[in-house]
């Protein structure tokens, strides 16, 4: 392995598994044995500086000091919600940025990370503030965990869930994502079932999940019970229809033995009628599947509204009478731009 990164002044360790970090010690004459203690030092115990590492030698960090770095993305901003919510902005070498957000629930020890995986987004769902973004570039995987370390840094605290629900769409950059996923359960030790992907429904991608027997949860954003609703609010419905979208669903679930998520974002006028809820019940009458309902969280640059309390309770009552566990997703950090479809990016500060 080549002292530095091919693109990078110095070596990048977040990311790098044990072997990696092992042969980079060796082939730069560094004892084999400290490459577990650093990797320790950075997936375990979240320190940002090789001088905390207070278990190498003095040579040792030097070296490190000189020749690596841990991260290569930076915190650019930070906001806390009333409801403890904390929105982040992370800057990356190219001077793209990106938000992830970290939210604690008072009743359970679970800290879950919502992480992005792409700078903006190219699906173009028309109630959501990052596709007013535009698309830039995918993320590497190293950059998706990234996200996660520095959260982790910033707080302390260990992450104990991840949902692939920030920015971008995270099959269209699959083989990142899986690369991360791969790191989050070796290197982060968080466990397949504590990490959810989500997907506003690219078939051939969940095709490709469903082959590999993934074993992490798929939340697909569903957010219509037909494709003409669909259409209107969720281009990939153009090039995905929801009938193709449901069956591929189906097959999923057959080949993994494990239920989706059904996302489905309440729109006043939208899909938040009796009638949508009842043509959802039967769409997924057949599909092992939980649902999630979440409040539309208007944004200033969308026309959409959130329903009324009593269209929610009637849609959440239908659903559920069909025999389907529905939660109503927590609103979070909606006072700092934090909360779902609301991240944009827009709180940089350059
Ligand atoms: S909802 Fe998800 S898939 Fe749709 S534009 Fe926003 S980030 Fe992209």
């Amino acid at each position: 392995m080549e002292l530095k990164d091919q693109n990078m002044d110095k070596f990048i360790f977040a990311g790098k598994s044990l072997n990696e970090i092992e042969k980079f010690m060796i082939d730069n004459n560094q004892s084999k044995f400290r490459a577990k203690q650093v990797f320790n030092w950075i997936y375990l115990k979240s320190v940002m500086t090789f001088e905390e590492m207070t278990d190498l030698p003095l040579t040792t960090r030097n070296f490190l000091q000189e020749n690596a770095q841990i991260v290569s993305i930076r915190m650019k901003d930070k906001q806390i919600s009333k409801d403890g919510t904390i929105k982040y902005l992370f800057e990356m070498e190219d001077s793209c940025f990106v938000e992830s957000v970290l939210m604690r629930f008072d009743n359970r020890a679970n800290l879950t990370a919502c992480i992005s995986t792409q700078v903006g987004c190219p699906m173009g769902c028309s109630f959501c503030a990052t596709a007013k973004l535009g698309y830039k570039r995918n993320l590497s995987a190293s950059e998706i965990i990234q996200q996660i370390i520095l959260i982790q840094a910033d707080t302390g605290l260990k992450v104990t869930n991840i949902v692939y629900m920030g920015q971008g769409e995270p099959l269209l950059n699959l083989d990142n994502v899986l690369e991360s996923i791969k790191i989050f359960r070796e290197n982060f030790q968080i466990g397949a079932r504590r990490i959810t992907v989500s997907t506003c429904g690219i078939i051939p991608a969940i095709n490709r999940l469903a082959d590999m027997n993934f074993q992490s949860t798929l939340a697909v954003s569903l957010h219509a019970s037909d494709n003409e609703t669909r259409k209107s609010i969720m281009p990939v419905s153009n090039k995905y229809p929801f009938d193709s979208l449901m069956e591929t669903l189906k097959k999923y679930t057959e080949k993994t033995n494990r239920r989706v998520t059904i996302e489905y974002v309440l729109i006043k006028d939208i899909n938040d009628s009796i009638e949508h809820a009842k043509k959802l019940a039967f769409a997924i009458s057949r599909l092992k599947s939980n649902v999630n309902l979440i409040i539309y969280n208007p944004n200033e640059k969308s026309p959409y509204k959130k329903p009324i309390k009593e269209n929610i309770l009637k849609f959440k009552y239908i659903l559920e009478s069909s025999g389907k566990k529905v939660t109503i997703r927590l609103e979070r950090g909606a006072d700092i731009d934090a909360a779902c479809g609301q991240l944009s990016s827009k709180t940089k500060k350059i």
